[in-house]
């Protein structure tokens, strides 16, 4: 065996250049038996029953699909020990169990090393070799930790890999867009620049003409195209378009795709090396939303690139046919842009799937703006033939294609209940929030994008209870001008004309990044300059953020500014203070502006115990329950690998909140939720208990949270908060709240609203 590191890595790297899953399994066994020269190596996955199904194997000869039932043989072995098996002669070993249609009698050597995914075994990788001889004590070291990486690429695979079926192929990608959807496959097969050999040819004379006219001709299809959906979409589907325009016509670009043509390249090269260096500067940022942009620019480059050889060839290449007889599209392919979307009518498309892309995608933001289910990153999705039947399920970030028959329908009766569920739901839009005993919720909308205002207006909500300004300033290339600003939050402010806004200042450091200011040199940065910190620290930004509210809430009077990450009494003073000389600078300017309501976020934990002494500088205060828990429990809520420890209704969080709850009602203050904690059913159940009667959420959750709501009485909640008190563990309370729920069957329609 050649050293272990670079074999490794050789292997992860192949792995990774296949594109379908049952391709990726194949190369996984047929490498590693290369490269420890055994005769057989096989991979087995655990499924539901504890069964293992053999998924791929180099070496033995099977005559049907092979599963070892749960427990069985020393495969089984290495799932009950959970650890290595390395065994010279297996056919000897007591647990040894033959498999019947499976030639391995002639294997004797044995080692199995179990894969494993958040503390369970999923698999078992196994080699085998005709002699008698155990691993070397190296080998098994090694074959040890590619199985860790192998792990991450089992727990990928599709559910029916393995299972000699062609249909109900199960792929899992990024949940980007809630809802389930089903309908026929409508490939999005376009040339790919990034696939294009650069050629080199002598200039030609009408080249610069011809860059012009291209960009001319793409230039008039997106404003087509923008057109289209502008009238559907928000101002923010818009301004992507804006931004398509903004990159298409900037001079840079066709200065580089120009010199690139002087020296030799001909235009689509040229293109490709333009598009290549701009993609790359996004992918090389920092912030995730800017990285996620690289994907605008291919889609872009793609777009004059397809444009370019449909003239040449006088016929069109993009492969999107809109079929005037479908009404069922699920737009598939490797990536999918906002003008793929636009040329195909908004009644007849279902979903989106794509096989790059993430939740920050634009494709993502538009699929939940026009309330399209979709999901990103599905590998192996381009295995999907046009006109092939697929189940879309955006809140599980799940695809089945080909659904069998069995499958199909359950799914269907599940899109059906949803649908008539939503549509009895919004007929409770205009209703009020009241328990069965009469307690009066108010249900607010958390928002940051234009995008957002229209749907949670679609659902009744009674304000916006959290607006996160950061937003905006992650989606600018520079900090945006006060004008800009003002623009924008006068928007807002107006859409909720009588209703209370919560702004909330600048709330960046942590993981929140801006590209073009960033905080570097933190070892902690979720402790460190963040919220309120660095606003008042970059004073001329907070002065111009302020100025920028005030404006637009002239002639309103639903401004409340909320201010993040406050620890310290002295933080609100010096923000008051900044407060209050914006205000006077805008009224000696002439301006009718008003004071605004003033409050704070209740999310690092000191500020609970501090809400008595900050009384009189503030008129409301809003629980993050967000951060409140990150910092409370340690837990970073950004890490995959502690997910699992992060629920806001661990014990100690609900004591936590109550207690800021208690202390904001000693103080009079009114109190808001707006973390995740404000739209899960069992923590809602919780809050009301505690006396909180205004929450704010995702507009997406606002209907479902009503109706919970509705069906509750003060006293249900009250005893379920009595019996968490006396609880040690998030898994007993959320396991009881939700047991209450389906027993007192707080989710579902009452009677007499079903027909
Ligand atoms: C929170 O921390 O709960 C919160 C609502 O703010 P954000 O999620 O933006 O940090
Ligand atoms: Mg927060």
């Amino acid at each position: 065996m050649k050293d272990a590191i670079t074999e490794l890595t050789r292997i992860v790297q192949e792995v990774s250049l296949v594109s379908t899953p049952v391709d990726q399994v194949k190369v996984i066994v047929d490498q590693i038996s290369e490269s420890l020269g055994s005769d057989v190596c096989s991979l087995y996955r655990i499924e539901a029953d504890g069964s293992l199904v053999l998924l791929a194997t180099h070496g033995l000869e099977a005559n049907r699909p092979v599963q070892i039932p749960a427990g069985k043989g020393l495969v089984g072995q290495v799932v009950k020990l959970r650890h290595i098996l390395n065994l010279a002669n297996g056919l000897r070993h007591p647990e040894y169990f033959h498999v019947k249609d499976v030639l391995e009698e002639s294997f004797k050597s044995f080692c199995g090393v179990p894969l494993v995914s958040n503390g369970a075994v999923i698999g078992v990788l196994v080699v085998q070799s005709r002699r008698a001889k155990a691993l070397s004590e190296k080998q098994a070291a090694f074959l040890s930790t590619l199985a860790a990486h192998i792990a991450l690429i089992v727990q990928h695979l599709p559910s029916a890999l393995g299972v000699k079926s062609a249909a109900d192929v199960r792929l899992l990608g990024v949940p980007a867009s809630p809802g389930i959807s089903m309908g026929q496959v409508r490939v999005c097969q376009k040339l790919n620049l990034a696939d294009l050999k650069l050629r080199q040819r002598a200039l030609e004379p009408d080249s610069e003409k011809r860059w012009q006219a291209l960009l001319n001709r793409v230039g008039a299809e997106l404003e087509a195209e923008q057109k289209t959906l502008g009238e559907l979409a928000s101002s923010e589907i818009a301004n992507m378009f804006d931004a398509y325009k903004m990159l298409l016509f900037d001079p840079i670009l066709g200065e580089r795709v120009k010199t690139a043509m002087v020296e030799g390249y001909d235009l689509p090269s040229a293109l490709k090396l333009a598009i290549q260096h701009f993609a790359e500067l996004f992918q090389k940022m920092d912030d995730d939303y800017l990285r996620a942009r690289h994907e605008d620019v291919w889609h872009l480059g793609n777009k004059l690139y397809q444009s370019y050889v449909a003239q040449s060839q006088q016929a069109g290449t993009v492969a999107i046919r809109p079929d005037a007889e479908a009404d069922d599209i699920i737009l598939l392919g490797r990536d999918i842009s906002v003008s793929d979307v636009a040329n195909i009518s908004p009644c007849a498309l279902r979903g989106i799937v794509c096989v790059e892309g993430s939740r920050l995608s634009h494709t993502s933001i538009l699929a939940n703006a026009l309330g399209i289910p979709a999901v990103m990153g599905v590998q192996g999705a381009l295995s999907a033939d046009d006109g092939d039947h697929i189940i879309v399920d955006g809140g599980e970030g799940s695809v089945i294609i080909k659904p069998s028959a069995p499958v199909a329908r359950e799914y269907q009766s599940l899109i059906d209940k949803a649908r008539m569920f939503e549509s009895e739901l919004s007929r409770f839009k205009d209703s009020p929030a009241v328990t069965r005993s009469g307690t009066r919720i108010q249900l607010m909308t958390n928002s940051g994008l234009l995008a957002d205002i229209t749907p949670g207006l679609k659902v009744g909500a009674e304000g916006v209870g959290l607006f996160r300004t950061e937003i905006p300033f992650l989606m600018s290339e520079t900090f945006p001008s006060e004008e800009a600003q003002a623009s924008l939050y006068a928007k807002v402010l107006k859409r909720f004309e009588g209703k209370p806004v919560y702004m909330r200042t600048l709330d960046i450091g942590g993981d929140k990044q801006l590209p073009y200011f960033r905080i570097a040199g933190e070892d902690n940065p979720a402790l460190g300059w963040r919220g309120i910190r660095f606003s008042l620290d970059n004073v001329q930004l907070l002065m111009t953020q302020l100025r920028a509210m005030l404006k637009a809430a002239q002639g309103q009077d639903n401004l409340h500014v909320l201010i993040p990450m406050v620890s310290a009494k002295d933080e609100l003073v010096q923000f008051r203070q900044i407060l209050h000389d914006a205000y006077s600078q805008l009224l000696e300017e002439g301006l009718a502006v008003s004071w605004p309501k003033v409050g704070v976020m209740i999310e690092v934990p000191a500020a609970i115990s501090q809400i008595p002494f900050w009384r009189e500088e503030l008129d409301f205060v809003s629980i993050g329950s967000n951060d409140l828990s990150q910092y409370l429990l340690a837990v970073d809520r950004t890490n995959a690998r502690v997910a699992k420890r992060y629920d806001h209704v661990h014990p100690a969080v609900i004591h936590e909140v109550e207690r800021a709850v208690i202390a904001a009602q000693k103080a009079n203050l009114p109190l808001c939720v707006c973390g995740e904690m404000a739209s899960d059913p069992v923590s809602v159940m919780l809050l009301l208990a505690m006396g909180v009667t205004k929450l704010s959420m995702s507009s997406s959750r606002l209907p479902r949270v009503k109706l919970l709501i509705t069906n509750l009485s003060d006293e249900l909640a009250k005893d379920f908060l009595d019996e968490v008190r006396s609880m040690d563990n998030a898994l007993a309370i959320r396991s009881r709240g939700l047991a209450l729920i389906a027993q007192h069957q707080l989710d579902q329609l009452p009677e007499a609203e079903t027909k």
